[in-house]
């Protein structure tokens, strides 16, 4: 792939469960005109659609484990090469483990990602935030509801809102436990490299939208 030597515009945004890492995201890749390859969203939709992935992610993905490494890196690998990526792209779930991250390093070298953002938000709030997240059962909009009577229809697709499968407490420690253990130390890596940008999640998503494009902005010299 050649990565080096292009105006493409290459992001990955960090976050754990909560943290408004997909709504971001979304924001984001629309600001950029880049695709939003969020791993999450790609295995749902294989879920949904009933695909051989989808068959061996499911039970996977409810109990709040991780897909392995390899299929990660098989679904990835195909993902950048489509030719929608060829100006960029916002990796939003991946790379989430060590090897996830060496095999994207090498894939597309230091110099081939821009920076890598953390979107940082305590654990007591991702947890609060996660029991009131409803999706849309049809385009997948993300919302956030404070009671039943709330979770009406999608504003922008008039889809149902539903929670998702893999939403429930145990599921959700599991998934909390488990970026804690594999992919905040990655955090450190990308510091490492040069890579890293936190911001503090916490707050207006509007205001975290400026934050974020400011930093993406000086970082490709716009
Ligand atoms: P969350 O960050 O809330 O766990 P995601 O939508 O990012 O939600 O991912 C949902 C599930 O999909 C994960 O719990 C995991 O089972 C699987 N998954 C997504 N991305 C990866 C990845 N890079 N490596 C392994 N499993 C993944």
């Amino acid at each position: 792939m050649d990565s080096n030597n292009d105006n493409a515009i290459r992001l990955v945004v960090f976050g754990r469960q909560g943290a408004g890492k997909g709504t971001q995201a979304t924001r984001l890749a629309h600001h950029y005109g880049i695709p939003h390859i969020s791993t999450g969203d790609m295995l749902r939709a294989a879920v949904k659609d009933g695909t051989e992935l989808g068959l061996k992610a499911k039970a996977i993905m409810d109990a709040g484990q991780l897909v392995s490494d390899e299929i990660m890196l098989g679904v990835i690998e195909e993902r950048l090469a489509q030719p929608d990526a060829a100006p960029g792209w916002l990796l939003d779930g991946f790379p989430r483990t060590a090897p996830q991250a060496q095999a994207l390093l090498n894939m597309v070298g230091e110099n081939g990602i821009d920076v890598a953002l953390d979107l940082d938000v305590p654990e007591d709030v991702v947890v609060d935030r996660i029991s009131s997240r409803r999706v849309c059962a049809d385009c997948g909009a993300i919302y956030s509801v404070n009671s039943e009577a709330d979770a009406s229809d999608c504003a922008k697709c008039g889809g149902r809102l539903v929670q998702r499968d893999d939403d429930t407490e145990e599921s959700i420690r599991k998934r909390l436990a488990l970026y804690n253990e594999q992919t905040a130390p990655l955090l450190e890596l990308f510091d490492g490299i040069g890579l890293l940008a936190t911001v503090n999640g916490v707050g207006e998503p509007d205001e975290i939208t400026e934050k974020l494009i400011a930093i993406v902005d000086e970082r490709i010299g716009s």
